[in-house]
């Protein structure tokens, strides 16, 4: 028997930045998923205690954004991408919320690849999952999520560099507590325009260079006003991931408010990514006594909300504290 397990993640701040090169700072989530099995056969057969139907897949999978519950797409996206040698017929449970913005899509395929003898780095893992993300679901995802479910540092946030993938973990100071908090809103945009707004960033790179390279001068120099505000965005967002960084290492946490806000406001205004009811959450949680700062966390167009705050802060009755925990496992008995 084989136990993996995958955890979920929540970007304290840098989104819409890993696929353009840029920086980010996940942490992974004492929330996770965990797949159970038996190693055998030809073929992957998992039940999950969130789905109705079994994922029965093949090892020689050939189309899986064709395969049947949706939910085994991802599965399929990992079998196709990682051929393993061997099947498995198991289980897979998660105290991860599904569709919430906390990655419960790369904490499965990080556990399924794991559970199917994945042995590598975890960098390697992480291209693995990544790959099979974006052939189940078409979405042209970056690395972060997958990343930081297989490299996640206990009572760490990830500062992960997009272009040369190394990842530096940055210790979270005891005085800031993390929350997220579900604005109720499932993420139905967030595919379709994902791959607008990476279009659009891959657009504005072809007109001034990689993104991760320009300066706010050179965002501004772009004549489309559309793709200005979309490169100012990406360009002032690796700026405040990086003074976000520095503000923790250096215990100076009243300077994470402010950039937990500008980061909101950019994506709001500039990469427009967000709806009224997260503008709303991150107003309140904003105003709430004790909170440090709040932003929309994740593609947007609805999931959930980040706030940091105080320890002993109150938040609104339908958050939830999470700590930085250790990245994907395996066990074997
Ligand atoms: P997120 O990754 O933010 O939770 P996604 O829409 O990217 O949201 O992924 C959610 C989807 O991943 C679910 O709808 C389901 O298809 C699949 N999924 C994730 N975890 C599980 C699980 N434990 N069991 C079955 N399917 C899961
Ligand atoms: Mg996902």
């Amino acid at each position: 028997m084989i136990t993996a397990r995958a955890p979920g993640r929540v970007n304290l701040i840098g989104d819409h930045t890993d696929y353009t090169g840029g920086l980010v700072l996940p942490m992974a989530i004492d929330l996770a998923t965990t797949v159970e099995g038996e190693p055998g056969g030809d073929t992957v057969v998992l039940s999950s205690a969130d789905e109705g139907s079994e994922a029965v897949v093949p090892l020689d999978v050939a189309d899986p954004p064709s395969v049947s519950p949706p939910w085994a797409r991802y599965v399929a996206g990992v079998v196709a991408v990682m051929r393993p040698a061997g099947g498995l017929r198991g289980s897979v449970s998660t105290t991860l919320p599904l569709g919430a913005g906390l990655s419960s899509s790369a904490a499965l395929e990080v556990a399924v690849a794991l559970a199917l003898g994945f042995d590598g780095t975890p960098l390697a893992l992480a291209h693995l999952c990544q790959s099979a993300e974006q052939v189940a679901s078409g979405v042209p995802c970056g690395i972060m999520d997958q990343l930081a479910s297989a490299a996640g540092v206990e009572g760490h946030a990830l500062l992960i560099d997009c272009t040369s993938l190394d990842v530096t973990p940055v210790r979270m100071p005891d005085a800031v507590d993390v929350w997220v908090v579900h604005s109720g809103v499932p993420r139905g945009l967030a595919g379709s325009a994902y791959a607008d707004r990476r279009a659009e960033c891959d657009e504005a790179a072809a007109r001034i260079g990689p993104l991760r390279a320009a300066t706010v001068a050179d965002a501004s120099s772009l004549s489309d006003p559309l793709l200005r505000r979309r490169a100012r965005h990406v360009v002032t967002e690796n700026e405040r991931v990086g003074a976000f960084a520095d503000a923790l290492t250096a215990g100076d946490i009243d300077e994470l408010g402010p950039l937990m806000t500008a980061s909101h406001a950019s994506l709001r205004d500039d990469f427009e990514v967000s709806i009224p009811v997260l503008d709303e959450l991150v107003d309140r949680l904003a105003a709430t006594p004790g909170v440090i700062g709040a932003r929309l966390t994740g593609a947007g167009f609805g999931g959930c909300v980040v706030a940091l705050a105080h320890p002993g802060a109150t938040l609104s009755p339908g958050a939830r504290r999470v700590r930085a925990a250790t990245g994907a496992s395996l066990t074997t008995q």
